[in-house]
C-alpha cells in the first residue's frame, strides 16, 4: 500500500469507494464556499485563514482541538434572518450554542432567544437578554425553572403537558402574575434532514397532538386559568430540514387549529410560532434554502391560510438555531496518526486520528451526521484519498467525518478543519475518557477572543471528591 503515499497519484481502484454523493475533487485544496463561514479563505501560502488570522496562528495560541467562530459570519446570518423575516420575531435557539457573549450578540442583532433549561436561561440573562425577549421551552421544566422564568419576566413559556399547565398556573398565582404561555402542538409532520415521516399518531415526547384533540384540550386549559395569558400555538417539526414542504403542512394545520379556537374562545390568539430546524450545509450534498426563500414560502402559506379561514395573520415567530450559528464555526484538530486500513476485497481506507472526537462532537456517533473536512495548515499537491477522520476515544463509532477525500500526504502534526461545527457540537460535548472539553474562540479582523476557555484536568478533578461522606 505504499503507493497510497505517492504524491499526485490517485489509485481509485484500490481506494474504498465512498458514498455515491462524494465526488473525487479536482483540487483537494479547494474550499466549497457553501460549507465555510464568510471570511474563511486559503492564503497564498496554502494556510486556511478566518477573520484574517491563519489557523496555524490560532492553533499555536489556543492549542487544539479548538472551535473557531467567525464573528462577521454570525452577525451576517443573524441579521440575514431578522431582515428576511422582517415583521416576524426571530428567536435564536440557544441550545445550539449559547454563551454570555453570544447572547449579547443575539440581542444586538435583533434576535430574541429561546432557552430550554434554567441553565440556558441563566446564561441568556447574564448575557444581557431582557426577560421579555426570552422564550422558555422544555418538556419537563422544574418548578425552580418555571419560577426563575416568571421572576425574570420571560416573554413566553411554551407549555408541553397538562401537569405543566397546572404547575405554571400555581406558580403564577403565588406571584400574582399572569404567565404568558404558548401551547406546543404536534401536527403529524415530523421532519429530519431529507426524510419526512407523516404519522397519524405522534409517538414522541414533545407537544400535544392536534389529531387526538389534546392540543385543543390544552388550549382550553390555558384559556380557563386566570393566571395564564394564552398567547398562541407553537409548532416545531424537527431539525436539519431542507424543503419548505414540511413547514407548509404544519403551518396549514396550526392555522386551522388557530381559527377553530378563535371561534370557540371568541378571540384570535395574538401570536403563533413555527419553530426552527432550517438545514445547513455540512457536505456538498446539502443545499439549504436562503432565509429569503424560507421567509417568502412561510409568509405565503400563513397569509393564504389566514385569508381562507377569515382570521388575521397573528404575530409570527420562528426559532432558528443551527442555521444561525452552525456555519459560523470550524472545529480545528491536529492529526496524531494516519493508518491505511485494508478492507474486504483489498481496497484501503485512510484513517486519520485527530486529538478530539466524540467528546467534542457526538453528532456523527449519535445520529450518523455527516461532515466535511479539509487540510488546514498547508495546501497539498498530493492526490486525494478516501479518508475517515476519527477521534481519540475508546469507541469504534468515534467518527468525526465518515467519508472525505483528503490529500494522500496528510501526516501527524497536520491541522484538519471541519466546517459547520457551531451548533450542537461544543453544546453537546462530554468528558468521555476524561478528556477536557475544547475552548471556543471568536475571531474578527485579526483579533481573537475566548468565549469559553479550555477545560483542564483540574476542572474535572475538582468534581472528584474521592470518597466524601454525604451529609
Ligand atoms: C431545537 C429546537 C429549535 C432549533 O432547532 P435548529 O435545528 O437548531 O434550528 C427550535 N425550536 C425548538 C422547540 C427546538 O427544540
Amino acid at each position: 500500500m505504499t503507493h497510497m503515499h505517492v504524491a499526485g497519484s490517485i489509485h481509485a481502484d484500490t481506494i474504498a469507494p465512498g458514498p455515491q454523493w462524494l465526488r473525487l475533487p479536482e483540487d483537494v485544496n479547494a474550499l466549497l464556499p457553501a460549507l465555510w463561514s464568510a471570511t474563511v479563505e486559503r492564503g497564498p501560502d496554502g494556510v486556511l485563514a478566518v477573520g484574517g488570522l491563519p489557523v496555524t496562528d490560532i492553533a499555536a495560541r489556543c492549542g487544539t482541538p479548538v472551535y473557531v467562530l467567525d464573528e462577521v459570519d454570525f452577525h451576517q446570518r443573524a441579521r440575514g434572518f431578522v431582515e428576511a423575516f422582517a415583521g416576524w420575531d426571530v428567536y435564536y435557539a440557544g441550545k445550539s450554542f449559547l454563551t454570555t457573549a453570544v447572547a449579547g450578540w443575539a440581542v444586538a442583532d435583533g434576535l430574541f432567544v429561546d432557552c430550554s433549561t434554567g441553565g440556558e436561561l441563566t446564561v441568556a440573562l447574564r448575557g444581557g437578554v431582557p426577560g421579555e425577549r426570552i422564550g422558555l421551552h422544555g418538556n419537563n421544566k422544574s418548578e425552580a425553572e418555571i419560577a426563575m422564568a416568571l421572576d425574570a419576566g420571560v416573554g413566553r413559556i411554551i407549555v408541553d403537558s397538562f401537569d405543566e399547565i397546572r404547575r405554571i398556573g400555581r406558580l403564577a398565582a403565588d406571584r400574582d402574575v399572569r404567565a404568558r404561555v404558548m401551547v406546543r402542538v404536534t401536527t403529524g409532520v415530523e421532519a429530519h434532514t431529507h426524510e419526512y415521516i407523516a404519522t397519524a399518531h405522534e409517538d414522541q415526547k414533545f407537544g400535544f397532538s392536534i389529531a387526538s384533540g389534546q392540543a385543543k384540550e390544552a388550549l382550553r386549559a390555558c384559556e380557563a386559568d386566570p393566571h395564564l395569558d394564552l398567547i398562541g400555538i407553537h409548532s416545531h417539526i424537527g431539525s436539519q430540514i431542507f424543503e419548505t414542504y414540511g413547514f407548509e403542512v404544519a403551518a396549514r394545520r396550526i392555522m386551522m387549529l388557530h381559527a377553530e379556537v378563535a371561534r370557540e374562545f371568541d378571540r384570535e390568539l395574538p401570536e403563533m410560532d413555527l419553530g426552527g430546524g432550517f438545514g445547513i450545509a455540512y457536505t456538498s450534498l446539502d443545499q439549504p434554502e436562503t432565509p429569503e426563500r424560507l421567509a417568502a414560502a412561510l409568509r405565503a402559506i400563513v397569509e393564504e391560510q389566514a385569508h381562507d379561514l377569515s382570521v388575521q395573520v397573528p404575530r409570527m415567530s420562528i426559532e432558528p438555531g443551527r442555521a444561525i450559528v452552525g456555519p459560523t464555526t470550524m472545529a480545528l484538530y491536529r492529526v496524531g496518526t494516519v493508518k491505511q486500513v485494508v478492507l474486504d476485497g483489498g481496497a484501503t481506507r485512510t484513517y486519520i486520528s485527530v486529538d478530539g472526537g466524540m467528546s467534542d462532537n457526538i453528532r456523527p456517533a449519535l445520529y450518523g451526521a455527516e461532515y466535511s473536512a479539509t487540510l488546514a495548515g498547508r495546501a497539498s499537491s498530493a492526490g486525494a484519498v478516501l479518508s475517515r477522520i476519527v477521534g481519540k476515544h475508546c469507541e469504534g463509532g468515534d467518527i468525526l467525518v465518515r467519508d472525505e477525500f483528503m490529500p494522500a500526504d496528510i501526516a501527524p502534526g497536520d491541522l484538519v478543519a471541519v466546517p459547520g461545527s457551531g451548533a450542537y457540537s461544543r453544546a453537546m460535548a462530554s468528558n468521555y475518557n476524561m478528556v477536557p472539553r475544547p475552548p471556543v474562540v471568536a475571531v474578527r479582523d485579526g483579533v481573537l477572543h475566548t468565549l469559553v476557555r479550555r477545560e483542564t484536568i483540574d476542572d474535572l478533578l475538582a468534581l472528584d471528591l474521592g470518597y466524601d461522606p454525604v451529609p
